[in-house]
């Protein structure tokens, strides 16, 4: 028995349902994934207790020497695998990460430049709705009828608006980011590079997307996402200055204490990355959204842009008479969760949208491969060409939770 099924039955029964709920469902969310479970063993560990405001041998608090360990060998870790010179690990998350990054370079009401949030890029990327978009006048760039950006267009809008900061990377975008060009475009206006790497960052560790260095002038990302680790952000750069100014503005300038069980975590996810077994990880993570991808093609459905360079698709229901969201309702009922999505060329809201967004992260991360990812295009494409089939959502979720029993990822909710 653990401590929680004895002390808290009634909140261990409920991760003990949403473990099967993880397990026995397929997770095609493009931003989840399962992390390793020695990831949450440090998450669960004793550094939940400290206090270690500040940064390694630069404590307000005492008792903070293996705080310093841990927090310094995360530090290294990333600066490794980014092969960078400076790295902040205490974000609490990608969005945290953001904000300190703005806070860092910029004065209110100064100019971003972003991608627009339902073209792909994020909420923090200036959407009116999300602090980025209200202390700050922001600006958005977007992708063209085909789905992809057009570099040409971003110089343009730019040179208009001439930002302090532009932002490059997404949430929702299935090619390779050129970097390069962005970091042209920032010179041609004397502006800042950002790159929010938060989706792709287990991709660009492996070799397997352009690293977002030495272009940008600071890179953001999630630890949570395709990097497998546990949920948190971090911030890296090779400029000093900035590196400094990034410290102060996550503390004291936004947070308090570190959260050190979770750097602790991060610590360990960044070792899973360091390894051999990541650059196979990160290939197979390829394969599989291609596969499925293929079969989706092959049945008569629209991939924005044809296909994909990266971890996830985006699928278009443009020319179909159902909607995203009458998509992703019936994919949940098969078993299946992706989520909905708007598409270029989008005429309905962005509740309803017209596409849904899928992801093979998490999947490959329980061991599935080609044949695996290829049965399953071939049971969405069945959900989607028959979607007010009820009778066929369940038999389909029945089959797929026999397939996904193959791929035990957990023994146990709690490690
Ligand atoms: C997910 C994401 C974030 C935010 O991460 P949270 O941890 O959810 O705050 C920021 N930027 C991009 C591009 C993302 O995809």
């Amino acid at each position: 028995m653990t401590y929680l099924q004895q002390e808290d039955k009634a909140v261990f029964d409920i991760i003990e349902k949403e473990l099967d709920r993880q397990l026995h469902h397929l997770e095609m969310i493009a931003s989840e994934n399962f992390t390793f479970p020695a990831v949450m063993e440090a998450m669960g560990s004793v550094f939940t207790n400290k206090y270690a405001e500040g940064y390694p041998a630069k404590r307000y608090y005492g008792g903070c020497e293996f705080a310093d360990q841990v927090e310094q060998l995360a530090i290294d870790r990333l600066c490794a695998l980014f092969d960078c010179k400076f790295a902040n690990v205490q974000p609490h998350s990608g969005s945290s990460a953001n904000a300190a990054v703005y806070t860092a370079l910029l004065k209110p009401y100064d100019k971003i430049l972003g991608m627009d949030l339902s073209n792909g890029g994020h909420l923090t990327h200036g959407a009116k709705v999300s602090f980025s978009g209200q202390n700050y006048e922001s600006f958005s760039y977007g992708v063209d009828e085909n789905g992809l950006i057009n570099y040409d267009k971003v110089a343009e809008i730019a040179k208009i608006v001439q930002p302090k900061i532009i932002v490059c990377g997404a949430s929702a975008y299935s090619r390779t980011i050129d970097f390069k060009r962005f970091r042209e475009i920032a010179d041609s206006v004397g502006a800042i590079l950002f790159a929010d790497i938060a989706h792709i960052a287990g991709l660009v560790v492996a070799g397997e997307h352009p690293s977002p260095f030495p272009y940008a002038d600071v890179v953001s990302s999630t630890t949570h996402k395709t990097l497998r680790g546990p949920r948190g952000g971090i911030i890296m750069t090779n400029n000093e200055e900035i590196a400094q100014k990034i410290n102060k503005s996550i503390f004291p300038g936004m947070q308090g204490g570190p959260l050190v069980h979770v750097i602790a975590g991060k610590a360990v996810g960044f070792h899973y990355n360091a390894q051999p077994a990541w650059k196979e990880y990160a290939k197979q993570v390829k394969a599989n959204i291609k596969v499925l991808a293929d079969v989706l093609i092959a049945r008569g459905y629209d991939i924005v842009s044809g296909g994909t360079d990266n971890h996830l698709i985006l699928v278009s229901f443009i020319n179909k008479p159902f909607s995203g969201k009458d998509a992703d309702l019936a994919l949940g009922n098969a078993g299946i969760t992706v989520n909905k999505n708007t598409v270029p060329g989008e005429h309905r809201s962005p509740f309803v949208t017209s596409g849904i967004r899928i992801g093979s992260p998490a999947l490959t991360a329980r061991g599935m491969k080609e044949a695996e990812f290829k049965i399953i295009g071939e049971k969405i494409a069945d959900v989607l060409d028959d979607i007010e089939n009820t009778e066929l959502q369940k038999k389909i979720a029945a089959e797929l939770k026999a397939l996904a029993s193959n791929f035990i990822m957990y023994e146990k909710s709690i490690y």
